[in-house]
């Protein structure tokens, strides 16, 4: 007998099950104690340098256990996390998650699914969870829809089912490469730089993507951008898509969505809109009119990690007209031939319309985030952050050391730190060392940006576990730090 007939195959199921069950449930514990006691914690917390040490570990060759492994992520990894789900984390625009969804990526990954549109429960899943979000967005029901992970993915497809429609797979390599190379594409100077990176992957360049003005409050200038595409024709260039912004990244702008569909209609051109965290404006009371414009959208890009509370990552790219979007990314492929019978049968629909063949199950998470939530406690979380936004401007409008920046819109506000005997360059000096002393010290996660030219901190709020005591204590931290830090002004104030 040689060897191979002897020794039993190996798996790397565990060898006792139950041993393992009492490490998983200790896991679904520590990771609910961490959930329920965030707001003990700081905010936010550098990783110290032993810990880095520590996480450069050579390669491991032999098994060192689950036991071992999870030991180091207790140690070394969940004590220092971003901090976005703390209950004063507002930077740029980031997700809180929930219990819920935790639990749903849990059951995903058991699973391990690839949802690709077989015959299976999770294709289904997928398919109702899609619908269920074009009803919350009132998104017309024949749309295609896909998840991916997130707006910068959904704004690549998109764009290019935009760029599809206008080019003919009948073409030539030439004509399609003159073609491509007359597109323009157009959207606001607030645009996010995933729109620029679309640009670029699809072989239509950054400098084919016109950024027109925006009037003062950060929204597109319609009149600017119809004279912009009247010069790129008169200039025998192509314009082909406009991207509309639902919530822009700086200052949660809303761009005029009905005028911009109004006048893609003019022109013939597709509508995408970028609506990243903005779309959810649809559920709230106060700003849903605002937003009504997105139905008439082509296309439609947004996330459900941002503003929607799903964990990372999980976006969505909506397509009005589902044969458009097919045609962008259909295929055929020798080893998927069409069956009607066993597992494969459905075929693999959702490589046709996205980049990938291979997809996870994150649709487990925003379907049962729906259930769970409902519309109804979604749109109220969604109401209280705006609610919140709106609290935050008022304090700031009635605080003479703080300024509003940019005029307030959705949950974005944009405000600083003022002293009437500091100069421009000093504000902004002193500003972006107050943002860094708030995070260092743990005490609240702001952002900055700059508006027409000057620093402003920024509180972008996504997050349903802050209350209105977590932004009385910002203001008042600011407004007790402003003025020591000014103090130091003729000494070197530090801000990289
Ligand atoms: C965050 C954001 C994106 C990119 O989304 P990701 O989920 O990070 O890929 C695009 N547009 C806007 C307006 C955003 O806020």
């Amino acid at each position: 007998m040689n060897e191979h007939e002897t020794k039993a195959d190996e798996t790397l199921d565990p060898a006792d099950w139950n041993e393992l069950r009492a490490l998983g449930h200790r896991m679904i514990d520590d990771m609910i104690d961490f959930l329920a006691r965030l707001r003990e914690r700081p905010v936010w917390r550098s990783v110290p340098e032993e810990v880095k040490q520590k996480l450069r570990e050579p390669l491991p060759e032999e098994p060192q256990g689950l036991d071992r492994a999870y030991l180091d992520f207790i140690e070394n990894v969940l004590p220092y996390p971003t901090g976005n789900l703390h209950p004063r984390f507002w930077g740029w625009v980031k997700g809180s998650g929930t219990v819920e969804g935790m639990l749903a990526e849990m059951l995903a990954a058991g699973m391990n699914c690839n949802v690709s549109g077989f015959d299976d429960a999770a294709t289904l899943v997928e398919r109702q969870a899609i619908d269920w979000l074009k009803q919350l967005l009132d998104y017309p029901v024949e749309a295609s829809g896909l998840f991916v992970s997130g707006a910068s993915m959904a704004n690549l497809i998109g764009l290019a089912v935009a760029r599809n429609t206008k080019t003919s797979r009948d073409m030539n390599a030439r004509e399609r490469s003159d073609l491509l190379g007359k597109m323009v594409v157009y959207g606001s100077q607030e645009m996010h730089a995933s729109i620029d990176k679309a640009m670029e992957l699809l072989g239509l360049g950054r400098s084919s993507l016109r950024r027109i003005a925006v009037n003062e409050r950060f929204e597109i200038d319609v009149s600017a951008l119809r004279s912009a595409i009247v010069e790129d024709r008169r200039r025998g260039l192509s314009p082909i898509a406009v991207v509309g912004n639902a919530g822009t990244v700086n200052t949660g702008a809303i761009d005029d969505l009905d005028a911009l569909a109004s006048l893609c209609e003019d022109e013939m051109l597709w509508l995408h809109v970028d609506g990243a965290f903005g779309v959810w404006a649809k559920l709230s009371t106060t700003d849903r009119e605002r937003v009504n414009g997105l139905s008439r959208a082509d296309s439609l890009a947004f996330d459900l990690h941002k503003w929607l509370f799903v964990p990372y990552e999980a976006g969505c790219c909506l397509v009005q007209k589902p044969d458009r979007h097919r045609e962008a990314f259909a295929f055929t492929a020798e080893y998927l031939p069409p069956v009607r019978r066993g597992p494969s049968a459905g075929g693999v629909p959702f490589a046709e319309f996205g980049p990938q063949l291979s997809r996870g199950f994150r649709a487990l998470k925003v379907w049962m985030t729906l259930k769970a939530f409902g519309r109804g406690r979604l749109a109220r979380m969604i109401d209280q952050n705006l609610g919140q936004a709106r609290y935050l401007c008022e304090r700031i409008d009635a605080d003479p050391r703080l300024e509003m920046m940019a005029p307030l819109s959705l949950n974005v506000v944009c405000f600083r730190f003022v002293d009437a005997a500091l100069s421009a360059g000093e504000l902004d000096r002193l500003n972006t060392a107050l943002l860094f002393e708030l995070q260092e010290d743990g005490v609240a996660v702001l952002s900055q940006t700059r508006l027409r030219g000057r620093v402003s901190l920024r509180a972008a709020i996504t997050n349903h576990r802050s209350r209105r005591e977590d932004f009385d204590h910002l203001l008042s931290q600011i407004v007790k730090r402003g003025p020591v830090i000014a103090a130091r002004r003729n000494q070197e104030i530090r801000f990289e």
